[in-house]
């Protein structure tokens, strides 16, 4: 059986990815790391404290449980890229070259690396956005994302490091706290309509944005890494899509289910980010190549995360 390791697997994506990779192929084939304490949805399976700028620890870790499969998600995020641009470019860079170069010496045989759809700037077409296309981000964050692109193709091209990657629009889930993105927002306006209270919103109520249930995004995620090396053809990475959707949508869909909800607008720092990214993606090379497929609408995902957020605060 293949030992998979999940780098950042305390973070929103992780502990989602890592409980349904665990529920695949059994909890003891699955080792969880971060530099954070595991939290309860990692529990007491297999955990590492694993810096990934520590390209020697990542080494003693792939030897000790003898990993093939690497999933790297350990990342600075957009919102907070932008208050430290340093330690973004210097983690995002060095933690994805450290994981590369390691796979490529231990003849890891595949790996899963996220991108975003922050690599588009102002330049690419914003409805719609093509798979190939201009992209020139104007974030710290997009930067590092389209470099770590252009590694993955030539680390892939060069070496023949099998590495996958799909460029994430903004995620939504219910059962962990996202980690300073842009489009957060979408995450804590389900908390704050659950406690009766006003949202603020920190984006304009007319700022449309792609985004994906994580349900979605963990099964996008294990579909592209299950696919047969033969059909993907992207090795830059792909373009995935689910639903795009305005602050004004949303706090729509919640209202459908909880009337009284209010939402007031008052746009900050971040707003210049979602400005720059596009309103939604063309995701067709992903469902043609590899079978993607959403299965989450606005609305089923507002329902969802309000039948069962409740239980998720009750715990905390
Ligand atoms: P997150 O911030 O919630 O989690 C990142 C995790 O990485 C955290 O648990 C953190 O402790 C850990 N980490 C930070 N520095 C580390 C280091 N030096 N070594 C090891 N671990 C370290 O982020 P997320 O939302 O789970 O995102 C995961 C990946 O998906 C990232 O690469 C991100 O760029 C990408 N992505 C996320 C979204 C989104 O909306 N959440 C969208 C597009 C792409």
């Amino acid at each position: 059986m293949s030992k998979i390791l999940v780098t950042g697997a305390c973070g929103q994506l992780g502990s989602e990815l890592t409980a349904e990779l665990r529920n695949i192929y059994g909890a003891e084939n699955v080792i969880a790391s971060d530099i954070r304490e595991p939290n309860e949805q990692i529990g007491d399976s297999p955990f590492e404290h694993l810096d990934v700028m520590n390209k020697a620890r990542i080494e003693e870790v792939i030897e000790k449980y003898d990993v093939t499969i690497i999933y790297h998600l350990a990342a600075l995020l957009s919102a907070n890229a932008e208050q430290n641009i340093n330690l973004a470019w210097k983690l995002n860079m060095d933690g994805l070259l450290n994981v590369l170069n390691v796979a490529k010496e231990k003849n890891v045989e595949r790996i899963f690396w996220p991108s975003s759809i922050a690599v588009f700037g102002p330049d690419a077409q914003k409805e719609k956005t093509p798979q190939n296309t201009p992209t020139n981000p104007t974030t710290v964050y997009g930067i590092t994302k389209v470099a770590g692109e252009q590694w993955c193709a030539y680390f892939y091209n060069k070496f023949g490091v099998d590495v996958r990657s799909i460029r994430y629009p903004g995620l939504i889930g219910y059962k962990s706290l996202p980690g300073g993105g842009t489009t957060d927002y979408a995450v804590d306006i389900y908390h704050k309509a659950l406690a009766g209270e006003t949202f603020s919103c920190f984006l304009t109520k007319d700022t449309a944005l792609p985004m994906m249930y994580m349900n979605d995004a963990v099964k996008a995620t294990i579909d592209l890494m299950q696919a047969p090396e033969e059909n993907i053809k992207v090795r830059t990475s792909y373009n995935v899509s689910a639903i795009s959707f305005t602050p004004e949508e949303i706090a729509g869909s919640i209202q459908k289910q909880i009337p009284e909800f209010e939402i007031e607008y008052t746009p900050d720092y971040r707003q210049e980010i979602a400005s720059s990214w596009p309103d939604s993606i063309d995701d067709s090379s992903a469902r043609s190549d590899w079978g993607w497929k959403h299965t989450y609408s606005l609305d089923k995902m507002t329902e969802d995360i309000l039948e069962h957020l409740p239980k998720v605060i009750e715990k905390v």
